[in-house]
């Protein structure tokens, strides 16, 4: 983290989980147990459907609800989706673009995640976007390469004023679920990386003000090593965010004098 010069987003992504009748209790359970957030923003991001329940329960705690996906178009007759105009009128302030669940199983690409990307942005909202290597591109050595390209391709088209509104999660899919968590040197090289790209396309003063999170079975053991890595600003937690005890100990981690 560098405090400093940017903010330290920790942000659960509850995934399809929770009920919508159960966002309450969760919300009181991580009142009892959570920690004063001097130092970071919390976002909890959650399916379309528990967003009402979620904006209710945590505006006493000062939590920022996001959203988990968006559809790129502004409106129109694309029967089940939900346009980022809708997530704003809710109340919404983040959306996650380019989970690689969504690249692998819904047939999302680098180019469908820039044009999510502008559509959030327009429309107000902070997109949270995802890049990540796989095993195998990490075991082939091209990891920064894939970065590299995952980066450029989002941030297609963005301008530096609304740069400022974007968040980057370093997300290793092999990382994803799995227990098996990038080591803090490993995430910091790769976030370090990232911060170059920013700087190639934006400049200094921009690259040093945006917030990249890792994510990748980030959890209340390990987040301490790895938010004192100087590129980390944040975290992306999947399985530990629906755990309030696990999620309060991982904003205590980002809170720590
Ligand atoms: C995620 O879903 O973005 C994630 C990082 O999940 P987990 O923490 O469970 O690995």
């Amino acid at each position: 983290m560098n405090r400093k010069y940017r903010k330290t987003i920790i942000a659960g992504n509850w995934k399809m989980n929770m009920l919508p009748s159960q966002v309450k209790t969760f919300a009181d359970e991580l009142k009892a147990v959570s920690p004063r957030a001097k130092w970071c923003e919390t976002v909890i991001c959650a399916p379309y459907v528990d967003l009402t329940a979620a904006i209710k329960a945590f505006k006493e705690l000062r939590i920022s609800v996001g959203a988990e996906n968006l559809n790129e178009n502004e409106k129109g007759a694309y029967t089940g989706e939900v346009a980022a105009n809708m997530l704003v009128d809710l109340g919404v302030k983040y959306v996650i673009i380019g989970h690689s669940e969504r690249r692998q199983y819904y047939g999302e690409t680098d180019f469908s995640v820039n044009k999510k990307v502008h559509a959030a942005l327009e429309a107000g909202l902070q997109p949270i976007v995802c890049v990540g290597e796989s095993l195998e591109e990490r075991e082939m050595g091209i990891t920064l390469e894939r970065i590299n390209l995952q980066v450029k391709a989002a941030l297609s088209g963005v301008s530096a004023e609304k740069m400022r509104r974007v968040v980057i999660a370093y997300e290793p899919i092999w990382a994803i679920g799995t227990g098996r968590t990038a080591t803090a040197e490993q995430a910091g090289e790769v976030c370090g990386a990232i911060r170059g790209v920013i700087r190639d396309l934006y400049g200094a003063r921009i690259a040093r003000a945006v917030t990249i999170q890792y994510g990748g079975s980030m959890n209340d053991k390990n987040a301490a090593e790895l938010l004192a890595q100087p590129d980390i600003d944040g975290g992306l937690i999947g399985g530990a965010s629906l755990v309030p005890a696990k999620f309060a100990a991982i904003i205590a981690a980002a809170n720590q004098e």
